[in-house]
Protein backbone atom coordinates (compact mmCIF):
# COMPACT_ATOMS: atom_id res chain seq x y z
CA UNK A 1 0.00 0.00 0.00
CA UNK A 2 1.26 3.40 -0.73
CA UNK A 3 1.79 6.08 1.94
CA UNK A 4 -1.00 7.99 2.64
CA UNK A 5 -2.02 11.41 4.68
CA UNK A 6 -5.55 11.54 6.12
CA UNK A 7 -7.15 15.29 7.16
CA UNK A 8 -9.90 15.60 8.96
CA UNK A 9 -11.68 17.57 12.07
CA UNK A 10 -13.45 16.25 15.46
CA UNK A 11 -15.23 17.80 18.30
CA UNK A 12 -17.30 20.25 15.64
CA UNK A 13 -14.39 21.55 13.78
CA UNK A 14 -12.36 22.00 17.35
CA UNK A 15 -10.12 19.98 16.32
CA UNK A 16 -7.96 19.83 13.52
CA UNK A 17 -6.04 16.34 13.01
CA UNK A 18 -3.58 14.78 10.09
CA UNK A 19 -2.34 11.66 9.85
CA UNK A 20 -0.14 9.90 7.41
CA UNK A 21 1.17 6.34 6.84
CA UNK A 22 4.93 7.04 5.58
CA UNK A 23 5.99 3.38 5.80
CA UNK A 24 7.81 3.16 1.53
CA UNK A 25 8.64 6.99 1.88
CA UNK A 26 11.23 6.40 5.14
CA UNK A 27 12.28 2.92 3.56
CA UNK A 28 13.44 4.70 0.36
CA UNK A 29 14.90 7.62 2.39
CA UNK A 30 17.26 4.54 4.59
CA UNK A 31 17.76 2.74 1.24
CA UNK A 32 19.11 6.22 -0.96
CA UNK A 33 21.17 7.19 2.13
CA UNK A 34 22.12 3.98 3.54
CA UNK A 35 21.09 4.43 7.25
CA UNK A 36 22.07 2.85 10.34
CA UNK A 37 18.81 2.04 12.32
CA UNK A 38 19.09 5.05 14.72
CA UNK A 39 19.34 7.76 11.68
CA UNK A 40 16.23 6.01 9.74
CA UNK A 41 14.09 6.76 13.30
CA UNK A 42 15.66 10.03 13.48
CA UNK A 43 15.51 11.56 9.77
CA UNK A 44 11.88 9.04 8.98
CA UNK A 45 10.03 10.66 12.55
CA UNK A 46 11.04 14.57 10.60
CA UNK A 47 9.92 12.96 6.98
CA UNK A 48 6.99 11.76 8.55
CA UNK A 49 6.34 15.27 10.41
CA UNK A 50 7.29 16.94 6.76
CA UNK A 51 4.99 15.37 4.99
CA UNK A 52 1.94 15.96 7.65
CA UNK A 53 3.08 19.48 7.95
CA UNK A 54 2.59 19.97 3.93
CA UNK A 55 -1.36 19.78 4.40
CA UNK A 56 -1.11 22.67 6.11
CA UNK A 57 0.22 24.91 3.15
CA UNK A 58 -2.12 26.37 1.20
CA UNK A 59 -0.20 27.64 -1.99
CA UNK A 60 1.01 25.01 -5.11
CA UNK A 61 4.22 26.24 -5.31
CA UNK A 62 4.97 26.43 -0.70
CA UNK A 63 7.39 24.36 1.10
CA UNK A 64 8.23 23.99 4.33
CA UNK A 65 11.80 23.02 5.37
CA UNK A 66 12.35 21.31 8.70
CA UNK A 67 16.16 21.53 10.20
CA UNK A 68 17.02 19.97 13.59
CA UNK A 69 21.07 20.93 14.48
CA UNK A 70 21.97 19.12 17.44
CA UNK A 71 24.97 18.79 19.06
CA UNK A 72 24.81 14.85 19.45
CA UNK A 73 26.59 12.18 16.70
CA UNK A 74 23.87 12.77 13.97
CA UNK A 75 25.01 16.64 13.90
CA UNK A 76 21.93 17.68 11.85
CA UNK A 77 18.56 16.19 10.08
CA UNK A 78 17.06 18.33 6.97
CA UNK A 79 13.32 17.99 5.65
CA UNK A 80 11.88 19.66 2.97
CA UNK A 81 8.05 18.76 1.86
CA UNK A 82 6.43 20.23 -0.68
CA UNK A 83 2.78 21.24 -1.08
CA UNK A 84 1.95 17.81 -2.83
CA UNK A 85 3.69 15.95 0.05
CA UNK A 86 6.78 15.16 -1.70
CA UNK A 87 9.00 14.90 0.61
CA UNK A 88 12.79 14.78 0.73
CA UNK A 89 15.47 15.01 3.34
CA UNK A 90 18.94 13.54 4.94
CA UNK A 91 20.93 13.69 7.73
CA UNK A 92 24.29 14.87 8.60
CA UNK A 93 25.93 11.69 9.20
CA UNK A 94 24.16 8.74 8.21
CA UNK A 95 26.19 5.89 9.20
CA UNK A 96 25.96 7.51 12.97
CA UNK A 97 26.69 4.52 15.24
CA UNK A 98 23.17 2.98 17.26
CA UNK A 99 22.91 3.87 20.98
CA UNK A 100 20.40 2.56 23.13
CA UNK A 101 19.02 3.66 26.20
CA UNK A 102 18.56 1.50 29.45
CA UNK A 103 15.39 -0.21 28.03
CA UNK A 104 17.35 -1.16 25.33
CA UNK A 105 15.46 1.12 22.60
CA UNK A 106 16.93 3.15 20.12
CA UNK A 107 18.07 6.39 22.00
CA UNK A 108 17.27 9.29 19.20
CA UNK A 109 17.34 11.85 21.60
CA UNK A 110 20.81 11.08 22.85
CA UNK A 111 21.77 11.06 19.01
CA UNK A 112 20.52 14.52 18.09
CA UNK A 113 21.88 15.75 21.30
CA UNK A 114 20.85 19.24 23.38
CA UNK A 115 21.54 21.77 23.07
CA UNK A 116 20.49 22.33 19.59
CA UNK A 117 17.50 23.79 18.11
CA UNK A 118 14.54 23.31 15.25
CA UNK A 119 14.16 25.65 12.71
CA UNK A 120 11.02 25.39 10.69
CA UNK A 121 11.21 27.68 7.17
CA UNK A 122 7.54 28.09 5.12
CA UNK A 123 8.20 29.71 1.55
CA UNK A 124 5.14 31.00 0.66
CA UNK A 125 5.77 32.87 -2.44
CA UNK A 126 5.99 36.23 -0.44
CA UNK A 127 9.37 37.97 -0.16
CA UNK A 128 10.74 36.95 2.99
CA UNK A 129 10.15 33.12 4.06
CA UNK A 130 8.43 33.00 7.56
CA UNK A 131 11.05 31.18 10.15
CA UNK A 132 9.88 29.93 13.34
CA UNK A 133 12.61 28.49 15.82
CA UNK A 134 12.70 26.96 19.25
CA UNK A 135 15.13 25.70 21.20
CA UNK A 136 15.29 21.61 21.35
CA UNK A 137 13.22 20.49 24.63
CA UNK A 138 13.88 16.36 24.43
CA UNK A 139 15.82 16.02 20.65
CA UNK A 140 13.04 13.27 20.03
CA UNK A 141 11.48 15.45 17.36
CA UNK A 142 7.92 15.07 18.51
CA UNK A 143 8.16 17.07 21.28
CA UNK A 144 10.22 19.43 19.81
CA UNK A 145 7.25 20.32 17.30
CA UNK A 146 4.94 20.22 19.56
CA UNK A 147 6.71 23.05 21.61
CA UNK A 148 7.53 24.85 18.00
CA UNK A 149 3.69 24.66 17.00
CA UNK A 150 2.85 26.34 20.69
CA UNK A 151 5.42 29.37 21.09
CA UNK A 152 5.75 30.22 17.02
CA UNK A 153 2.57 29.34 16.05
CA UNK A 154 0.18 29.28 18.76
CA UNK A 155 -1.34 26.55 18.30
CA UNK A 156 -1.14 23.94 21.09
CA UNK A 157 -0.78 20.50 18.95
CA UNK A 158 -0.19 16.72 19.99
CA UNK A 159 2.19 15.75 18.02
CA UNK A 160 2.96 11.65 17.75
CA UNK A 161 6.00 10.16 15.00
CA UNK A 162 6.87 6.60 14.85
CA UNK A 163 9.10 4.54 13.05
CA UNK A 164 9.87 0.42 13.80
CA UNK A 165 12.58 -1.14 12.77
CA UNK A 166 13.65 -4.58 12.40
CA UNK A 167 17.03 -6.48 13.70
CA UNK A 168 18.55 -5.99 10.64
CA UNK A 169 17.41 -2.27 10.41
CA UNK A 170 14.84 -2.69 7.92
CA UNK A 171 11.77 -0.44 8.11
CA UNK A 172 8.63 -2.24 9.79
CA UNK A 173 6.78 0.63 9.45
CA UNK A 174 6.37 4.48 9.94
CA UNK A 175 3.78 7.04 10.62
CA UNK A 176 2.12 9.95 12.71
CA UNK A 177 -0.75 12.16 13.24
CA UNK A 178 -0.70 15.91 14.51
CA UNK A 179 -3.85 16.95 16.98
CA UNK A 180 -4.12 20.50 16.79
CA UNK A 181 -6.32 22.54 19.02
CA UNK A 182 -8.23 25.46 17.17
CA UNK A 183 -8.70 28.74 19.10
CA UNK A 184 -12.18 28.67 19.96
CA UNK A 185 -11.50 25.07 21.71
CA UNK A 186 -11.69 24.72 25.05
CA UNK A 187 -7.75 23.59 26.42
CA UNK A 188 -8.37 20.80 28.79
CA UNK A 189 -9.96 18.55 25.65
CA UNK A 190 -5.86 18.20 25.06
CA UNK A 191 -5.28 17.20 28.67
CA UNK A 192 -7.85 14.53 27.88
CA UNK A 193 -6.28 13.26 24.66
CA UNK A 194 -2.68 13.48 26.00
CA UNK A 195 -3.84 10.97 28.63
CA UNK A 196 -5.88 8.69 26.05
CA UNK A 197 -3.26 8.61 24.17
CA UNK A 198 -1.00 7.48 26.69
CA UNK A 199 -2.68 4.30 27.04
CA UNK A 200 -2.90 3.25 23.48
CA UNK A 201 0.50 1.67 21.81
CA UNK A 202 2.54 3.76 19.38
CA UNK A 203 1.16 4.82 15.93
CA UNK A 204 3.97 2.68 14.35
CA UNK A 205 2.95 -0.04 16.24
CA UNK A 206 -0.79 0.40 15.59
CA UNK A 207 -0.35 0.91 11.89
CA UNK A 208 1.05 -2.67 11.76
CA UNK A 209 -2.52 -3.93 11.79
CA UNK A 210 -4.47 -1.07 11.32
CA UNK A 211 -5.36 1.37 8.32
CA UNK A 212 -4.50 5.45 9.68
CA UNK A 213 -8.75 6.30 9.50
CA UNK A 214 -9.47 3.22 12.11
CA UNK A 215 -6.95 4.45 14.66
CA UNK A 216 -7.56 8.27 14.34
CA UNK A 217 -11.13 6.74 15.29
CA UNK A 218 -9.58 4.97 18.47
CA UNK A 219 -7.91 8.02 19.27
CA UNK A 220 -10.49 10.60 18.95
CA UNK A 221 -13.34 8.17 20.07
CA UNK A 222 -16.36 9.90 21.00
CA UNK A 223 -15.54 13.31 20.01
CA UNK A 224 -17.24 12.51 16.63
CA UNK A 225 -13.73 12.38 13.89
CA UNK A 226 -14.60 13.03 10.20
CA UNK A 227 -11.79 12.42 7.70
CA UNK A 228 -12.00 15.66 4.99
CA UNK A 229 -9.30 14.70 2.56
CA UNK A 230 -7.29 11.63 1.82
CA UNK A 231 -3.78 12.25 -0.18
CA UNK A 232 -0.38 10.55 -1.10
CA UNK A 233 2.69 11.65 0.01
CA UNK A 234 6.03 9.69 -1.39
CA UNK A 235 9.96 10.50 -1.02
CA UNK A 236 10.56 12.46 -3.95
CA UNK A 237 13.61 14.38 -4.56
CA UNK A 238 13.39 16.95 -7.35
CA UNK A 239 16.80 17.44 -8.01
CA UNK A 240 18.12 17.94 -11.78
CA UNK A 241 20.98 18.93 -13.87
CA UNK A 242 19.68 22.61 -13.98
CA UNK A 243 19.12 22.83 -10.56
CA UNK A 244 22.87 22.12 -9.98
CA UNK A 245 24.04 23.88 -12.74
CA UNK A 246 22.23 27.44 -11.09
CA UNK A 247 24.15 26.00 -7.60
CA UNK A 248 27.52 26.25 -9.34
CA UNK A 249 26.81 29.40 -11.01
CA UNK A 250 25.76 31.19 -7.40
CA UNK A 251 29.45 30.16 -6.64
CA UNK A 252 30.48 33.28 -9.00
CA UNK A 253 33.37 33.54 -11.41
CA UNK A 254 36.51 33.30 -9.33
CA UNK A 255 35.40 30.50 -7.55
CA UNK A 256 34.60 28.54 -10.65
CA UNK A 257 38.08 29.59 -12.41
CA UNK A 258 39.41 28.09 -9.40
CA UNK A 259 37.79 24.68 -9.81
CA UNK A 260 38.95 24.96 -13.95
CA UNK A 261 42.36 25.67 -12.83
CA UNK A 262 42.52 23.24 -9.50
CA UNK A 263 40.34 20.63 -10.62
CA UNK A 264 39.63 20.50 -14.60
CA UNK A 265 35.79 19.35 -13.44
CA UNK A 266 33.28 19.62 -11.02
CA UNK A 267 31.06 16.56 -10.09
CA UNK A 268 28.02 17.67 -7.48
CA UNK A 269 25.92 15.19 -5.64
CA UNK A 270 22.66 15.41 -4.46
CA UNK A 271 22.30 16.07 -0.92
CA UNK A 272 18.69 14.19 -0.45
CA UNK A 273 19.03 11.58 -3.33
CA UNK A 274 22.54 11.10 -4.04
CA UNK A 275 22.86 11.56 -7.67
CA UNK A 276 25.74 12.58 -9.14
CA UNK A 277 26.43 15.29 -11.65
CA UNK A 278 29.14 15.82 -13.86
CA UNK A 279 30.43 19.40 -15.22
CA UNK A 280 33.35 19.15 -17.68
CA UNK A 281 36.00 21.86 -17.99
CA UNK A 282 34.23 23.04 -20.97
CA UNK A 283 30.89 23.24 -18.96
CA UNK A 284 32.56 24.78 -16.43
CA UNK A 285 34.12 27.25 -18.71
CA UNK A 286 30.74 28.12 -20.35
CA UNK A 287 29.33 28.73 -17.55
CA UNK A 288 31.61 31.38 -16.51
CA UNK A 289 31.23 32.40 -20.47
CA UNK A 290 27.36 33.35 -19.73
CA UNK A 291 27.93 35.31 -16.40
ZN1 LIG B 1 18.30 14.76 -5.73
Amino acid sequence: MQDYIISGTAADGKLRVFMADTTDMVREASRVHNLTAIASVALGRTLTAAALMSKTLKGEKDIITIQVKGSGPIEGIVVVADSKSNVRGYVYNPQVDNIFTDEGRLDIASAVGKPGYLNIIKDLGLKEPYVGYVNLVSGEIAEDLSCYFYYSEQIPTIVSLGVQVDSDESIINSGGFFIQVMPDADEGIIDDLEKRIKTIPPVSELLKNEKAEDILNVILEGLSPKVTEMGQCKYLCNCSRDRMEAGLVSLGKDEINDIINEQHHAELVCHFCNEKYQFTEQDLKDIVERL
